[in-house]
């Protein structure tokens, strides 16, 4: 097999995602047929390879055919692939969600699973305004988001999404949402700190809830980092303060944590490091280390309990199919066991702070703005005008062995948590050359 035979094929039969296909038509954009990952890399048909530096899609942690979530899954194919999980339940399900309530030290100790993020923030909207119906308040049907914020595709998601770009064609399908500023980091003015900005975000956040606060339901948040809107990061400050409020006002805190969850910040979820917790927790992606779709939603015995009733309506009613599927759970219960063998979180630790090193160059670099990090996610804003920035960057950055997909012009790392220095080394030194060829 030869890489054309695929693309040709891809083209007349797969609609990719987040993609106009007319650009692969052109070869604008290149498709990129994969035969087999390994580690950080991928391979094509025709022996090139790539460094994944956005953990595909930032699901993968541990790397492509790790050895061992390929043996947990393998292990489950043997003994049940799956089964309904209403009326049934299963070892690898009882498992994970026990385990998943440790890690939050059982302040949420119920689990929902779902198949992929977007399900999860639609179960966490939903559960929100159905506890509240529950509790006789069916008024606070209203949700209350960050400015620049994603929490998925689906039309409740993009409902309480602000990122144009996927958001505006489908408008007239939307519910009315409202964005309160961002307590982005960039936007400090002079003299001030990261903590000033999170405290200006979180008075106009209060200022909202204080004149709304009757017909909401929850303020949902991207903790740390708000991801596909550009990467912005702020100040934990923000988060005790937006709980704070909730909490005044009577709003659930809803915690997208579907591309920050699992150490990406640097914490195992971001919410610890403003020493909180959610009412609700929505995670994915890394939760099954980027091996099957899964997402959880957690949340409090409280809220559980106003729907625990004799009648069935009060019951959150909402399923789907693979709800809870026992191989995606066995890929996540293997994924929490390397998190808690191999300490990752100090390994990345040390591993950050040596690809800052690395990145000094790219900081130096003239059209570089706002090179900025949490944890394990590196992110920079490139100083162009130039609307071919994106894909011309893209392009550069493959052509250099290494995948790098910008969200207009930033440029981000998130890779998986296992580079080494070489691999560290590689990443830094084609990223500058790709920037300085796609801004030639
Ligand atoms: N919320 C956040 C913060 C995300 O980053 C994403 C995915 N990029 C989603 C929700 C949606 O997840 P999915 O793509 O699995 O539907």
């Amino acid at each position: 097999m030869h890489n054309r035979d695929w693309l040709d094929r891809s083209r007349a039969a797969v609609w990719h995602p987040c993609t106009q296909m007319k650009q692969h038509e052109a070869d604008v954009l290149p498709l990129v047929p994969v035969a087999r990952g390994e580690g950080a890399w991928l391979y094509d048909y025709e022996g090139r390879r790539y460094l994944d530096a956005i953990s595909s899609w930032w699901v993968n942690l541990f790397g492509h055919a790790n050895p061992r979530i390929n043996a947990a899954i393998k292990d489950q194919l043997e003994r049940l692939e799956h089964v309904i999980l209403a009326g049934f339940t299963h070892a690898p399900v009882v498992e994970l969600s026990e385990r998943l309530a440790t890690l939050t030290r059982n302040a949420l100790g119920h689990c929902f699973y779902a198949s992929d993020g977007s399900s999860a923030v639609e179960i966490a909207l939903k559960m929100s305004f159905h506890y509240w119906r529950n509790n006789g308040r069916a008024e606070k049907n209203r949700f209350v988001s960050v400015a620049g914020s994603y929490h998925g595709e689906t039309l409740g998601t993009l409902s309480v999404g602000d990122v144009a770009l996927y958001k505006d064609a489908y408008a007239p399908l939307l519910r009315q949402a409202t964005a309160v500023p961002s307590p982005d980091a960039r936007a400090a003015k002079p003299g001030e700190t990261a903590t000033d900005v999170a405290a200006r975000a979180a008075a106009a956040l209060e200022t909202y809830l204080a004149e709304f606060h009757e017909s909401l339901a929850a303020f949902i948040v991207e903790p740390l980092v708000q991801g596909a809107g550009g990467m912005a990061m702020h100040d934990p400050h923000y988060l005790r303060l937006a709980r704070a409020l909730c909490d005044r006002y009577g709003v659930h805190l809803i915690c997208d944590e579907i591309m920050v969850g699992f150490g990406r910040t640097g914490t195992l979820f971001a919410y610890e490091q403003a020493g909180i917790r959610p009412d609700f927790l929505c995670l994915s992606k890394g939760l099954t280390g980027g091996y099957l779709p899964l997402s959880v939603v957690m949340t409090t015995d409280e809220v559980y309990a106003t729907f625990y009733d004799d009648l069935v309506t009060r019951g959150f009613l909402h399923s789907h199919s693979y709800t809870g599927n026992p191989l995606a759970c066995r890929a996540a219960l293997a994924t929490l066991a390397i998190f808690a063998e191999d300490d990752v979180l100090a390994r990345n630790r040390r591993f950050a702070k040596r690809f800052c090193v690395l990145l000094a160059p790219l900081a130096k670099h003239p059209l570089v703005r706002h090179l900025r990090t949490c944890g394990m996610i590196w992110a920079l804003d490139v100083d162009t005008q130039d609307p071919g920035f994106r894909l011309r960057f893209y392009r550069e950055a493959l052509s250099r062995e290494v995948l790098l997909r910008p969200l207009g012009t930033t440029v981000y790392f998130m890779p998986p948590y296992i580079l080494d220095e070489e691999e560290a080394a590689l990443l830094a030194e084609r990223t500058l050359a790709a920037l300085d060829a796609a801004c030639a």
